[in-house]
């Protein structure tokens, strides 16, 4: 009669304290502001039982990948033994053996995965201390913390095995158990008391460990499948998509997150799943070249300063020093922020679907539009989009010098020419598509004969297109990424309303920044637009035969992958197979490429800032894509373009090798 008594009190003790700090951690999350996750039912589905059941992106790394799976899957079987402990403490005695047959498939898999478990936590925990990879060495208190979560799991299952082998001992155990029995061997004669110290102890543990793991990083356990369901990634990616501020709502005294609460919910639901493995910075361009940005940190930050600011803010306690600071300055400095390119290597790698970029940029939102506090070239870059709306400082009547260039070429090499000017045609309606040169496309010398080249394409294969020339301005991505959401949502807006006069439906453009902004944004200002890579149009017009390589360029050539083409919009093949497609091109791949490759160092408006800390990101590619022996490096982008062609000249390689773009490859094999 004592034994249930005593298990109630410690079992609604336990139930209690877990649910106290569940209370406490939503009300952390109250404090933060909201935002609606709950549309996309199947997607979210599909995404948890791929990532969260399946552990695909864990698998992405094959021996850690694997060690993960069987301690996840181990733990959802041994689940039944601690459902089973629980119900037996209240009923001795109990045990699913009425389940039949089931019951010895249970108890089976109980030993299989029990042993699983005990040996790669072993190996785990070694590997925490020998051997260790770059990415898992952390501080000692993050080390402490790890280590102490998996002596926890050696201690669930080493009882686990207890309870078996006593109860095989005294001639009391039921269903299959191979490894238990192999133990018992060891043994004779079993004995009552030492079962019951094995289920108390057992059940001790089990409880410890559920009320520890809100105040740990372990606390992915219990949420990771939630922040799965709950992240609005597709897989494969389309990238993240940059929420538009209400400016016209004068209730926003706000702008970006300046503290915790600024960010959303999710935000801080992404700070606690954080399993600190490190895979974010091991595959980031800035930390890897020596910037003090750590993407790991930034999300760790996040959670650090609601545990210390949240509990005083929930109580409204007043005089606490914590909330004194703010999570930018005090926790994250603007230089972190600064350094980062949006590349999204660490979202793609993260095996719980963390976010890392939204809270960046909102950041940088706030630094930019409310503290005016940012490095000092974005100054010049903020003026000219502003008076320009372009990054560089061209008039918007210079937009049309490469459609005149272009006119007078074709008319020289006697083309047809099916370039038409929208404007002069009041709709684009009779148009097959309109070609976005984007302003890197128009105005910068080298990307002008990419703009050029894609275009005699398009001629060539008698696709009827249209240009928008000085009446286009600047899609708002420079902007938008830097932080300054009001210089880019005014850009926005003249677009969509130039759109919108001529009743575009259709874009192709061969920026992928311009892409991912067109495609994927500008529906949030109010257009839908069916928008296309050049890359990915080429290689339809090759499928369909409109355009047919028939020169032998005999080149080696190696593809770098633009991250707002490949990880934000999963446009990997169609470039890879446009240059295929040309007689004699022998592609050789770099060692990180496709969803894996190394960011340029552009993006997220980088292109438009210095860059002195460390080693130049751009440097760090080129060095790879020598490295492949390659005499050609192709791109799809104006900003890779030009950051491997400055580290080719840094690299004193501009009479080997070459920087073109695909476009211009397959022109010249026609
Ligand atoms: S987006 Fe790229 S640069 Fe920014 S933190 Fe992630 S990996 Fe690093
Ligand atoms: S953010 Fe994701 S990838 Fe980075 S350490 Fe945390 S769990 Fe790992």
């Amino acid at each position: 009669m004592l034994r249930p008594i005593l298990f109630s009190i410690i079992f609604l003790g336990a139930i209690g304290l877990f649910l106290y700090s569940v209370r406490n951690f939503i009300s952390y999350l109250k404090l933060a502001k909201p935002e609606d996750r709950s549309g996309n039912i199947p997607q979210r589905l599909s995404n948890t039982i791929n990532i969260a059941f399946l552990q695909t992106k864990l698998l992405r790394s094959k021996l850690a990948g694997i060690l993960h799976l069987c301690i996840y899957w181990g733990f959802v079987v041994l689940l039944f033994v601690v459902v089973e402990s629980i119900i037996e403490g209240f009923f001795e005695g109990f045990s699913f053996a009425f389940l039949g047959p089931f019951y010895s498939v249970l108890t089976f898999l109980q030993d299989f995965f029990g042993a699983l478990v005990l040996v790669t936590v072993l190996f785990s925990l070694v590997r925490r201390y020998i051997g260790t990879p770059e990415r898992l060495r952390v501080d000692t208190s993050s080390r402490k913390d790890a280590s102490f979560i998996l002596v926890m799991i050696a201690l669930v299952m080493v009882t686990m095995f207890g309870m078996s082998v006593e109860k095989i001992l005294l001639g009391q155990s039921q269903g299959y158990r191979p490894v238990s029995e192999f133990i018992a061997g060891f043994f004779s004669g079993g004995s009552h008391a030492m079962y019951e110290v094995f289920f108390w102890a057992h059940i001790l543990i089990v409880f410890a460990f559920l009320n520890y793991l809100p105040y740990s990083k372990h606390f992915h356990v219990l949420s990771s499948v939630i922040n799965t369901f709950l992240s609005n990634f597709r897989i494969p990616y389309q990238g993240i998509t940059l929420k538009p501020i209400n400016f016209e709502d004068e209730s926003i005294t706000q702008y970006g997150a300046k503290d915790f609460t600024d960010l959303t919910w999710k935000n801080i639901l992404d700070g606690y799943t954080c399993t600190e493995c490190g895979r974010c910075t091991s595959v980031c361009p800035a930390n890897i070249t020596g910037k003090l940005l750590n993407p790991k940190l930034i999300v760790t930050k996040i959670r650090k300063r609601t545990m210390n600011a949240g509990p005083a803010m929930v109580e409204k306690e007043e005089g606490v020093s914590e909330l004194q600071k703010n999570l930018v300055s005090d926790y994250i400095t603007p230089q972190e922020l600064w350094a980062c390119t949006t590349c999204m290597a660490c979202v793609q790698e993260c095996p719980v679907m963390i976010d890392h970029i939204t809270p960046i940029v909102d950041m940088r939102r706030n630094l930019v539009m409310m503290e005016s506090d940012f490095p000092p070239e974005m100054n010049t870059v903020f003026r000219n989009m502003e008076n320009n709306e372009s990054p560089w400082a061209f008039s918007a009547a210079q937009r049309n010098d490469w459609i005149d260039e272009l006119q007078d070429e074709l008319s020289k090499e006697g083309s047809p020419d099916c370039l038409k000017k929208v404007s002069s045609m009041g709709s684009a309606d009779e148009l097959d598509v309109v070609f976005w040169s984007g302003c890197a496309g128009a105005f910068d010398k080298r990307y002008r004969n990419v703009t050029k080249s894609f275009a005699k394409l398009l001629n060539k294969a008698g696709v009827k297109y249209g240009v928008l020339g000085s009446e286009e301005k600047c899609t708002g991505d420079p902007a938008r990424r830097l932080g300054n959401e009001f210089l880019a949502a005014s850009l926005i807006q003249q677009n969509v309303e130039t759109l919108k006069k001529y009743n575009v439906k259709k874009v192709v453009t061969a920026c992928p920044h311009c892409m991912n902004t067109l495609k994927n944004e500008y529906s949030a200002f109010g257009i839908e637009l069916e928008v296309t890579h050049h890359t990915e149009f080429i290689e339809n017009l090759l499928k369909e035969k409109k355009l047919i390589p028939t020169k032998k360029l005999d080149e080696k050539v190696t593809f770098h992958d633009s991250c707002y083409l490949g990880r934000y919009n999963d446009v990997y093949s169609s470039p890879r197979n446009s240059l295929k497609s040309v007689p004699g091109i022998d592609m050789v791949e770099m060692k990180r490429s496709g969803d894996r490759g190394l960011c340029c160092g552009a993006g997220g408006g980088r292109m438009f800032l210095e860059e002195t800390e460390g080693k130049r990101v751009n440097i760090e590619r080129t060095e790879e894509a020598l490295g492949t022996g390659a005499k050609t490096i192709a791109s799809a982008c104006p900003f890779c373009m030009t950051m491997l062609t400055d580290g080719i000249k840094e690299k004193e390689k501009s009479d080997e090798v070459k920087v073109k773009d695909v476009a211009e490859i397959v022109l010249e094999s026609l």
